[in-house]
C-alpha cells in the first residue's frame, strides 16, 4: 500500500510544468503506480485548462492564446523513442524492471560508493545537467547522514527504507527539503531507489555514505 505521496504543491507545479526535468521524472514514476496520484494530477490538468479557457477573451491576443495552446500540445521533452532505457550491464532484483518513465534516459552501470551501497548515473539527455540517479542498498546498510542543498525526491522502486521522517516501502515517494537532515537505513529488504537531487552532482555525500557504517 502506497503511504507517501508527493505533497500537494508538488502534484500542482508538475501538473504546471514547473518542476525541473529530474524532480518530474520522479514524480511521474510515482504517478504511474499511484492511481490516487494520477487521478489528482488529472484533475488538476483539467482546471488549469479551464483557467486558460477563462482567460482567453479581450484581454489576451489569440495569437498568444493560440501559441499557449500549441505549447501545451508539445510533449514535455522531445522523445527520441527509444523504447527501453539505454542500461550498461545494469543488474536489478529479480523480478524488477525500471519504470517506463526512463525511457530515452541513459543509465550507467553500478558505481561502488561503499560496502553495500552503488548508484547509477541517471542522465537525461533532454535536461543533461539534471542530477538523477538510481541508488542500490543492501539490507540493513546505513546511509550516512546527511543534508541537502536542495530538494530530494526519492521513489522507492523495491524494499524499503526508513528515516527520521518515516518508513518508506514501494511505491512511496519522499520528499525531503534542504533542510532536512536524515539518515536513511535500508530495512532487511533492501531498497532501490529512483532519486532527483537539486543541484549538481553532489559526488561527496555519496562517497561518504557508508564509511563509518561499514
Ligand atoms: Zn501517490
Amino acid at each position: 500500500m502506497i503511504r507517501h505521496h508527493p505533497s500537494a504543491e508538488t502534484l500542482l507545479a508538475h501538473a504546471a510544468g514547473q518542476l525541473p526535468a529530474g524532480h518530474a521524472l520522479v514524480v511521474a514514476a510515482h504517478a504511474q503506480g499511484c492511481p490516487h496520484c494520477r487521478a489528482e494530477l488529472a484533475r488538476l490538468e483539467a482546471l488549469g485548462g479551464e483557467l486558460l479557457d477563462s482567460l482567453t477573451p479581450e484581454g489576451m491576443a489569440l495569437d498568444a492564446f493560440t501559441a499557449t495552446l500549441a505549447r501545451l500540445d508539445e510533449p514535455p521533452h522531445p522523445r527520441r523513442v527509444p523504447a527501453k532505457p539505454r542500461q550498461a550491464n545494469l543488474r536489478l532484483p529479480h523480478g524488477i524492471s525500471l519504470p517506463s518513465v526512463l525511457a530515452g534516459a541513459e543509465i550507467s552501470r553500478w558505481l561502488w560508493v561503499g560496502p553495500g551501497v552503488r548508484y547509477s548515473r541517471v542522465r537525461l539527455p533532454w535536461a543533461p545537467n539534471d542530477n538523477v540517479m538510481l541508488l542500490s542498498v543492501a539490507a540493513n546498510r546505513r546511509v550516512i547522514a546527511h543534508s541537502h542543498g536542495g530538494s530530494e525526491f526519492t521513489q522507492v522502486l523495491q524494499g524499503s527504507f526508513s528515516d527520521e521522517t518515516g518508513h518508506y516501502g514501494a511505491g512511496d515517494m519522499a520528499e525531503e527539503d534542504n533542510d532536512t537532515n536524515h539518515q536513511p537505513r535500508a530495512n532487511d529488504d533492501g531498497c532501490l531507489c529512483l532519486a532527483a537531487l537539486e543541484g549538481g552532482l553532489r559526488l561527496p555525500w555519496l562517497t561518504r555514505l557508508t564509511r563509518r557504517f561499514a
